[in-house]
């Protein structure tokens, strides 16, 4: 059965050209970067080559890019060092709808003694930028604001929320795993004082991440160890990955433009078939304000889970919710924290779509689901038929 993949926001393929560059790193050209020989030298040109490579993606400087082993680890890295420059600051604040990596490490900084403020969404998922101004206070240590949301898609303002931020001299962190290679993101233009990166959602492989981080920023490594990415992360660097991520970053700036165009225009065709053909279907999230790729649609009065089941049996892979929450029968604190209603929360589904789908795998997809909605539909003791 053919698979039809639009879970790209759980993970990406990577992509033919950098596993091409990655493959030599294995079995040739296998050397330690930090050995003095020229085996292993060789290997490091090849890392200075990747660092480049990802500090243009975001208009950065190469010596500002630290390699991580994930975009989990990228934003613990700079929550952790955020906190350790003000030692004296116990306030940090971040939104209501952020990643596991950034949500689950605040309630435990709050365990620890840390004030939190979690900032508010409105119904369409959009912060509530007053509400975060009005929390600010000479004791707030670090803010982190995701770029895009990983479940809607919807994007913060992150250069207008920046710019009030470092007016009040406080540290500045955005997590743009999935903002990166979707949409521009431009360091140059955007004073965030660090920025995290995840390699498998960019069509590089899974385990390798980075972290931006602006110079003259005061830093604590996470992992200590050698001196490895120049003491800010010990660790023999994951070689093949960084090279991976390194040819990932290039073809997504090269490319930007044009497949986020394209992506845009399959997601729009799926978006408008499934609610022409569905009943009681909405999309959730800001619809003028998203990334092009993904769109998350709540089925009332179905359970998402039974869904993607039915989706499965067709090859069709998707997401409820995150992926990272699924397994649990909860909705998503996202949604939740956008207020939608309990019985369209329970049915929705989040389409993620990469440069790899096709137009056929689109109308294929609004063949098949509106009668699985349907059928389930017969099923459920709420849908009054
Ligand atoms: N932040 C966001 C917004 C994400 O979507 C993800 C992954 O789903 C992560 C962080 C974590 O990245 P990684 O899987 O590389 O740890």
């Amino acid at each position: 059965m053919k698979i039809i993949y639009v879970d790209n926001n759980a993970t990406t393929q990577v992509a033919p050209e950098v596993l091409q560059e990655m493959l030599p790193f294995f079995t040739e050209t296998y050397g330690n970067p930090s050995s003095i020989h020229s085996f292993g030298g060789n290997v490091s040109y090849k890392l200075k080559e990747a660092r480049a490579r990802v500090a243009a993606l975001l208009r950065a400087a190469p010596e500002e890019i630290v390699f991580t082993g994930c975009g989990t680890e990228s934003d613990n890295t700079a929550i952790k060092a955020a906190i350790l420059s003000s030692p004296d600051k116990k306030h940090i604040i971040t939104t209501r709808v952020e990643h596991p990596a950034i949500k689950n490490l605040y309630e435990y900084l709050s365990k620890k003694g840390y004030r939190v403020t979690f900032v508010p969404v409105d119904r369409k998922g959009n912060l509530d930028i007053d509400f975060l101004y009005k929390n600010l206070s000479e004791d707030t240590a670090v803010v982190s604001i995701m770029w895009a949301n990983n479940e809607t898609g919807v994007i913060f303002p992150i250069e207008e929320i920046v710019a009030v931020i470092k007016e009040r001299g406080i540290i500045f962190h955005t997590d743009a795993v999935q903002a990166v290679g979707k949409i521009p993101v431009d360091v140059s233009k955007v004073n965030v004082d660090m920025l995290s990166i995840s390699g498998h959602k960019i069509h590089a492989p899974k385990g390798v991440g980075a972290l931006y981080i602006r110079k003259g920023t005061k830093f604590f490594p996470f992992l200590i160890g050698g001196h490895q990415e120049k003491g800010r992360r010990g660790g023999t660097e994951n070689v093949a990955s960084i090279i991976g991520l390194g040819r990932a970053g290039e073809l997504a700036a090269d490319n930007l433009e044009v497949e986020s165009g394209r992506v845009k225009f399959l997601r729009d065709k799926l978006e408008n078939g499934i609610l022409k053909r569905v009943p009681n279907s909405m999309v959730n999230g800001d619809i003028e304000n998203r990334l092009p790729n993904t769109t998350s649609i709540s089925f009332e009065f179905v359970e998402g889970e039974a869904i993607l089941l039915m989706m499965d049996e067709f090859g069709i892979c998707a997401s409820s919710g995150s992926a990272c929450t699924s397994g649990s029968l909860e909705p998503s604190h996202v949604l939740r924290a956008m207020g939608v209603p309990f019985t369209a929360a329970h049915g929705s589904i989040r389409f993620s779509l990469s440069k790899y789908n096709t137009e056929e795998e689109i109308d294929y997809i609004i063949e098949k689901l509106p009668p699985i909605i349907a059928r389930l539909r017969e099923l459920s003791p709420f849908w009054d038929k």
